[in-house]
């Protein structure tokens, strides 16, 4: 960004200081607006630069690359080949997200704004009908009438439970007030997922506008986003944007006019992977340590402070203002009958096109693996190489093979075939993946977070650990095997939370689905 502010400025363009990038010049004022964008999602051709009204994507653009693109494109007009993004299937290069594979092969409804909009600019927000829907749910409809309709919709919860938005919604609408909460949760955990930090870090507004029309619908006059302190980025901007909703008038007394009141307040949690858990988040917040309680009682009867409670991820929460503001017909135009609408994925791995997607509900693996990633990569990143499988849901995913890239990407075909859909790490492995040390990552992960309250959890992964360990190392016996698979389903039943219950997943569907790379270690023949 420095950079090009030298460039332009020594190569005498105005650089138009306008509240927003899409405000029309006045007479014959010229010059150009130069802006921050959130992430555009395409991470493997990073640092993108995006040139306005044109719609050129430039793409690796390095420091040293400003002076030619200011001298060539934005002084002369000419377009420089060499930063277009080659498609290779055509050999065609493409100049932006018109025409790049990547973007034309999803839906980026959630994602729209991000990557577009100066996400630190509440005027650039605004312009792009921001806060319609929170103005709408305020002023024209019922606290249960915003219910209903999120219950038409079929939203359901995008941070990896699944259920149905709507529903959590009216369990707490229907509480006794006079105090309520409402929460985003922003811990997100996952090795390898990074949806929620580019939503908050790219378009903090919505997260916000979503979080409002909770706070509508269930009555609620003071709401907390809680983000892992590890997204200090997401955690300045949405501070920002709180701040800048605050001065507005759009947060605080008298929202729109009425006599509705919210305050918001952005608080950094520890990093525990544990605390994305409801109950757990819920007691971080109240200073206590971060361990899950049983439930029933849900949060939406009595949570932060006994009072009720809603709990929404971010993703859930951007999507919210879209419900609203479009109405139940288009949210369901995308996805399927039990899954509507589109959801976000972080694509990881051995594929060529890694980055944030968005794709509808019910897309197949394939597509998103083949079309939106570009297919697998060999090691070193070359394309061509050789799908082995692919680990969805995270640490609480399960991995899946070649066999599986039909199915469809919703939660009850992934529940079909051992996986889930998680908050939406897809990681993409080829055929020198060794998926016993992949289940070996993940047990090693869950086993750090495990909070040590059941000890199924606290012992059960460490017993699995040292088990995975001995296989890897060539200390086992094909007893080692069987012990695994048992432990694995006693921690998958007597662990409290979701993190013990799904955190034997990955070691139960790589024995399921790789048990020969199992045996060959443990019978010595890799
Ligand atoms: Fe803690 Fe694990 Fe029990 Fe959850 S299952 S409460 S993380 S010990």
């Amino acid at each position: 960004y420095k950079a090009f502010q030298d460039e332009m400025t020594k190569a005498g363009i105005h650089l138009i200081d306008t509240p927003d990038h899409r405000t029309p010049l006045d007479g014959d004022q010229q010059g150009l607006h130069l802006t921050k964008s959130g992430c555009q999602g395409f991470c493997q051709m990073g640092p993108l630069v995006t040139i306005l009204p044109q719609n050129i994507l430039y793409c690796k653009v390095q420091a040293v690359d400003v002076p030619e693109i200011v001298a060539e494109t934005l002084v002369k007009g000419n377009i420089l080949e060499k930063y277009l993004y080659l498609d290779k299937s055509t050999g065609k290069h493409c100049h932006g997200t018109d025409d790049i594979p990547f973007y034309t092969r999803q839906k980026r409804t959630v994602l729209a704004n991000c990557g577009l909009i100066d996400p630190e600019s509440l005027p650039e927000y605004l312009k792009e009908n921001g806060y319609d829907a929170a103005r709408k749910a305020f002023c024209d409809m019922t606290p249960a009438e915003v219910c209903k309709q999120m219950l038409e919709s079929g939203l359901r919860g995008r941070g990896g439970g699944g259920f149905p938005t709507g529903r959590k919604w009216e369990m707490a609408r229907i509480q006794p007030g006079p105090k309520k909460f409402v929460i985003c949760n922003g811990d997100e955990g996952d090795p390898g997922a990074f949806m929620d930090r580019s939503l908050m870090e790219g378009n903090p507004h919505c997260v916000i506008e979503g979080l409002m029309i909770a706070a509508r619908a269930i009555g609620a006059d003071e709401g907390y986003f809680y983000v892992r302190t590890e997204y200090p980025l997401a955690v300045k901007r949405l501070r920002k944007a709180v701040e800048d909703a605050m001065a507005k008038g759009i947060l605080g007394k008298n929202i729109f006019g009425t006599e509705h009141c919210l305050t918001l307040h952005v608080m950094e949690g520890a990093g525990a992977f544990v605390c994305g858990e409801e109950t757990a988040l819920i007691a971080s917040i109240e200073g206590k340590r971060g361990m899950p309680t049983p439930k029933p009682p849900f949060p939406a009867q009595s949570g932060l402070w006994g009072k009720p409670t809603i709990i929404n991820n971010v993703e859930t929460l951007a999507t919210v203002p879209l419900v609203i503001r479009d109405g139940v017909a288009a949210f369901r135009a995308d996805g399927t009958e039990q899954a509507p609408g589109t959801k976000t994925f972080a694509l990881t791995g051995h594929v060529l096109n890694t980055g944030l997607i968005e794709v509808p509900m019910g897309t197949t693996l394939r597509h998103v693996v083949e079309s939106v990633g570009g297919g697998v990569t060999h090691d070193n990143g070359d394309p061509g190489g050789t799908f082995k499988a692919v680990q969805i849901g995270g640490p609480s995913g399960g991995c899946l093979t070649a066999e599986m890239l039909d199915t469809p990407l919703d939660y009850e075909s992934l529940r079909k075939v051992g996986a889930m859909v998680g908050s939406g790490g897809l990681v993409v492995m080829n055929d020198h993946t060794c998926m016993v040390r992949i289940a070996h990552f993940f047990m090693q992960f869950t086993q750090n977070e495990s909070c040590g309250k059941c000890v199924l959890c606290r012992e059960g992964t460490k017993q699995m650990l040292a088990l995975l360990d001995d296989i890897i190392e060539g200390n086992a016996t094909a007893e080692t095997l069987t012990l695994l698979e048992d432990l694995a389903h006693a921690v998958s039943v007597g662990s409290l939370c979701a993190l013990g219950k799904t955190a034997p997943s990955p070691v139960l569907s790589t024995l399921k689905y790789f048990r020969d790379e199992y045996e060959a270690h443990v019978f010595h023949k890799t």
